[in-house]
């Protein structure tokens, strides 16, 4: 099985590594041909603003959108989350648009208030998760459901096949986030 990871900008290797360790074929994705055959795509973190310009640049937008409408699923980690979220409350843009979530951007601190903790996690149990400027969900749909919490907030939802985390799965050696991902990947 291919899975696709956006790797104009962000966190692209640490997400490649946890892919290859669970045995499915990771794909960086820099243009759209790359997305040909891939069974899910993951948007990592790093800076939204800036992936957005650069799939932009690349003319992936479009093609992301496609296997969006075509149902493959996807999987957004921090700056991935606020890419894939319908509104973003303190930034003037919106990106894909995929989870109807509002998030709020760099709601958890600054880079230099980066933290580890234990977060319950829903179906998987406790996982160890890494926050780096993380946005947090401030309103959520009827259909999303809110797998964790920290501290009140909600850090990792899904809605169909979107799933999305406020921290970094890549950044630890737990590798039970990606299993659920790669379960609604087939
Ligand atoms: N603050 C970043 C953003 O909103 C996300 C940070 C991260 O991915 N670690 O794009």
């Amino acid at each position: 099985m291919k899975i696709g990871v956006v790797a104009v900008q962000g966190d692209v290797r640490e997400h490649l590594a946890a892919l290859e360790r669970l045995g499915v074929e990771p794909v960086p994705v820099l243009k759209p041909v790359h997305l040909e055959g891939v069974s899910g795509l993951i948007l990592p973190g790093g800076e939204s603003t800036a992936i957005w310009r650069l799939l932009a640049w690349s003319g992936l937008v479009e093609p992301i959108e496609e296997l969006h409408r075509t149902g493959t699923p996807f999987f957004g980690t921090c700056a991935g989350m606020v890419l894939l979220a319908k509104e973003i409350v303190n930034w003037h843009e919106r990106f894909f648009g995929f989870i109807d979530i509002a998030v709020e951007r760099n709601a958890s601190g600054r880079q230099v208030d980066s933290f580890e903790v234990t977060l319950v996690v829903r179906g998987i149990g406790e996982v160890p998760a890494v926050f780096i400027r993380a946005p947090y969900i401030r309103r959520a749909g009827p259909g999303v459901d809110i797998l964790a919490e920290y501290g009140g907030n909600p850090v990792m939802a899904r809605e169909g096949k979107v799933l999305v985390a406020s921290f970094h799965p890549e950044l630890t050696d737990d590798l039970r986030v990606y299993e659920l991902f790669l379960k609604m990947c087939g």
